[in-house]
This record gives C-alpha cells, sequence and structure tokens, in this order.
C-alpha cells in the first residue's frame, strides 16, 4: 500500500481537487490510503472564528462562518457534476457547517476558548475537505470509503500539539484500515486531526498532515508516503526567498529533518520520525505537475556527494548568551521544541531561541538574530573539508555572530543579525550550485 497525502493549495478548490482525483486515480491499484489537508487558509479562518466566538463579536463571527460555508459550497458545486453525489457532498457540508456554528454559539455562550477547543474548530477544516473529495471521487467511479481519522489516530490530551501512540494507531489502522484497502477500496481520510481515548478531537500541531501520513505509512507498513505539495520537491531553499533555487533529488531523513526544523515548511518537521522506524521512503511530488519526480528522502546520504545541498533561513530568533550556570531548564518543558540550537563551554553558555521565549531570560543577555543551515549528506567527512570552509568564509563577511557545527553530521548552523540573514543565505546558495 502508499499514502499519499496531499496539502492545503492540492485541494483549496475545484479545479485543484480535480487534478488530485487525477492522481489518486492513477494510484488507485496500489492500495492507496489518501491523507488531506483542509482547503488552503481553512485552518487559519476556523481558528479565528473560535476565537471571534469566544469573544462574543457575533457579526464577525457570522461573517466568517458564512464565508467557510460558502467555499465548501462553491467547491462542491464547481467540482462534481453527478446529481446524486453533489447533493450528497453538499448535504455533507451543510450538516458540518451546521454543527460548526452550534459549536461557535457554544463557545459564545461559555466565552472561552481553550486549546481544547481550538482544535476542535480547526477539525473541521478536514473533514470538510475529505468528505467532499470523497463524493467527488464517488463520482469519478473511484472506489472510496471515508474513514474518521479520530477512530484511528490516537494521541495523548496536549491540545494543539498532541503527541500521537504509535502501537496503538497501528493495531486501530490495522483494524479500521486494512480490511477497506484488502476490499479494493481507496481510503480517504483528514490529516492534522486525531482523539484522545476518551474520543476527544486533538490535532497534532500547525502543518501535521504531513506527519499524520508518515504515522500512517509507518503503521501500515506502506511502501512510500507520498507527500502532494505546491512545489516540485524540497529546494535548495526556499523558493519563494531564492528564485534559482533548485530541487534536490534525493536526500537522507537526516538531511530532511534538519531542514524542516531549520524552516524549510514544505515537511512538517516531525514527519520524517516515524518513517525512520519502520525505513519507509517519502517522495515529496507537486499536485500541479505530477510527472515531476520530485524529491526521495531515503535511509541512505549519498556517499559520493561531498557538497552542501541546500540552506535555510530561520527569522525572528533571539540569541541568547551567558557565562553563568543558567540553562534551559527556564523555559516550561512544553515550550523547549522552540530551542533551536545551544552550545557549552567551559564557562560560557549559548542559546538560539524561538523570539517569543525571550521573555524567560533577561534582555541584556540577547540579541536578535536569524538563524541560517546549511545542509549536505556528509559534512563532517574529510572530502566536505573545503566546502565547510567555503560556507564559513561566505557567512563570514556577514558578520556572524555565532557558528555551530558538529552537532548535527549533516548541518552546519550559523547565526547572524537580522538584517544579514538574507544575504549571507543567498551567498550559502551559490555552494549548492558547485
Ligand atoms: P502544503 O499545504 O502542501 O502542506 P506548505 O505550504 O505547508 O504546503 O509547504 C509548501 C511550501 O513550502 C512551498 O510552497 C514553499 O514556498 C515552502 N518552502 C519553504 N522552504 C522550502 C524548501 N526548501 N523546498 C520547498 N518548499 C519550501
Ligand atoms: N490544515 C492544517 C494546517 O493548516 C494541517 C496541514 O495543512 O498540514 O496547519
Ligand atoms: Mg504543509
Amino acid at each position: 500500500m502508499i499514502v499519499m497525502k496531499f496539502g492545503g493549495t492540492s485541494v483549496g478548490d475545484a479545479k485543484a481537487m480535480r487534478l488530485v482525483l487525477k492522481i489518486v486515480e492513477k494510484h488507485a491499484d496500489r492500495q492507496p490510503l489518501v491523507v488531506l489537508s483542509a482547503c488552503a487558509g481553512m485552518t487559519n479562518n476556523l481558528l479565528k472564528l473560535a476565537q471571534l466566538s469566544a469573544e462574543a463579536k457575533k457579526t464577525d463571527a457570522d461573517e466568517l462562518l458564512l464565508k467557510i460555508y460558502t467555499h465548501h459550497k462553491t467547491v462542491c458545486e464547481e467540482l462534481i457534476e453527478d446529481e446524486v453525489f453533489k447533493n450528497s457532498a453538499l448535504q455533507k457540508v451543510e450538516n458540518l457547517y451546521l454543527a460548526l456554528k452550534q459549536y461557535s454559539e457554544g463557545l459564545a455562550l461559555l466565552k472561552e476558548c481553550t486549546p481544547r477547543s481550538l482544535d476542535t474548530a480547526a477539525s473541521f477544516g478536514e473533514r470538510l475537505s475529505t468528505e467532499i473529495f470523497t463524493q467527488a471521487a464517488l463520482a469519478k467511479g473511484i472506489s472510496a470509503e471515508w474513514l474518521d481519522a479520530r477512530k484511528v489516530m490516537r494521541t495523548d490530551s496536549n491540545f494543539t500539539s498532541a503527541e500521537f501512540d504509535m502501537p496503538e494507531v497501528e493495531v486501530l489502522s490495522k483494524e479500521h484500515i486494512t480490511p477497506q484497502l484488502l476490499k479494493g477500496k481507496v481510503v480517504i481520510t483528514q490529516g492534522f486531526i486525531g482523539a484522545t481515548a476518551k474520543g476527544i478531537t486533538t490535532t497534532l500541531g500547525r502543518g501535521g498532515s504531513d506527519l499524520s501520513a508518515a504515522i500512517y505509512g509507518a503503521a501500515l507498513d506502506a511502501e512510500e508516503i507520498q507527500i502532494w505539495t505546491d512545489v516540485s520537491g524540497v529546494f535548495s531553499a526556499d523558493p519563494r526567498k531564492v528564485p534559482n533555487a533548485h530541487v534536490i533529488p534525493q536526500m537522507s531523513y537526516l538531511e530532511a529533518r534538519d531542514l524542516s526544523f531549520y524552516g524549510a515548511k514544505v515537511l512538517h518537521p516531525d514527519t520524517v520520525r516515524p518513517a525512520i522506524d519502520k525505513n519507509i521512503p517519502v517522495r515529496v511530488l507537486n499536485t500541479f505537475d505530477s510527472e515531476h519526480p520530485g524529491t526521495a528522502i531515503v535511509s541512505e546520504p549519498d556517499p559520493n556527494d561531498f557538497g552542501i545541498s541546500a540552506v535555510t533561513l530561520k527569522e525572528n530568533c533571539s540569541l541568547y548568551r551567558c557565562n553563568t550556570g543558567e540553562s534551559a531548564s527556564r523555559i516550561p518543558r512544553d515550550e523547549r521544541e522552540k530551542i533551536y540550537a545551544q552550545l557549552r563551554s567551559e564557562g560560557a553558555y549559548l542559546m538560539v531561541l524561538d523570539a517569543s521565549l525571550s521573555k524567560y531570560f533577561p534582555a541584556e543577555n540577547q540579541t536578535a538574530a536569524s538563524l541560517l543551515c546549511a545542509s549536505g549528506p556528509n559534512l563532517l567527512k574529510p572530502r566536505s573539508a573545503d566546502v565547510i570552509q567555503k560556507a564559513f568564509s561566505a557567512i563570514s563577511q556577514h558578520d556572524p555572530l555565532a557558528f555551530m557545527f558538529g552537532t548535527s553530521a549533516v548541518s552546519l548552523l550559523a547565526v547572524l543579525k537580522p538584517e544579514n540573514g538574507q544575504a549571507a543565505m543567498s551567498e550559502v546558495h551559490k555552494l549548492t550550485e558547485e
């Protein structure tokens, strides 16, 4: 079997969903589990709706609710020609809209918007997109089966950033998904959302549909986990910031993990975690250019590549320096994932944090910063010494605040003043073309 995950832009409107239908149809004989995101922008709308409702801003909330409803209704009307399936899709949208309206009114009464209520509100996005897509697939003659991810994606109750329970997800996937795949069904489910053992809706965190796909892939021993998005793979730099960036045909799990952690939005940073355990290849593909081979993310780095393959820049960071026994323990446990790098030596300590954590430390020990990550498959090997030297020298032209190298075998980190980040990134990117 394979897992095929389609992101928000890929299911953003009827035109995009039509392309997705074609791609799924083409792979229908590979026992696909199709994992969908919400239509682009909807998760933001739903979170905003929850907030407006809890603040009792009824006019604004109603306006947003209508916008959400109208968008999905339009998708049904434009996507599905067959009257029976179109009406069925419209009915499902209507039911979800009514449930969301009721939920929004409930929040207005309670005047409370907890992480738990945010997760329930956000879940409507993926539930809507998958219901519509399933009816469209059936109308196209695909033997589609809609599955509520909350039956399978068991998580803890850390709302808005829940942790999955792999052994449970494995058991539940084999119970609810495998029999359908064996019957020849194309199973369609939601990314991003899950539920606790008590059935309370949770989410895996923003951008979490990639992670859902990888979890299901690992649970079902997939041949491949496909991440279909709006670019043709993992690029040598963010294509929006570096226009001449190019697609990297193959990279290792470690490189993908570092790049996504240090800012390549194309993958949720935890995506490769479940894939590594089962050694399942992850392929990043473009819905809008489906013949492009994309990027294959595999276990082993290319043994003959001694270059730098990609560069990322994480902005809005804070560099904290001190020479006492200070440490990250001041930061609450659930925020520690926003500590991006640490370095300690005798009598000196340096930490790069998300700017939102700077409140935990004295301002006089901090500097605003951007964190650059240059990655390559074999950076610690002797034959990479030449390119590392070039990278150090390129970055040194931009007045760096610190370098960190060696903690990861595939990346070199540099801390820069915010105003120097972009220029240093462009300079390092030139090395990816050598
Ligand atoms: P989806 O909705 O399909 O999950 P995302 O918007 O989350 O898509 O991720 C895809 C986007 O990631 C691309 O449109 C691109 O702008 C951005 N991106 C940032 N860095 C990179 C990179 N190194 N390679 C590819 N895309 C990147
Ligand atoms: N819809 C969710 C989000 O926007 C999850 C995802 O798209 O991956 O964060
Ligand atoms: Mg994404």
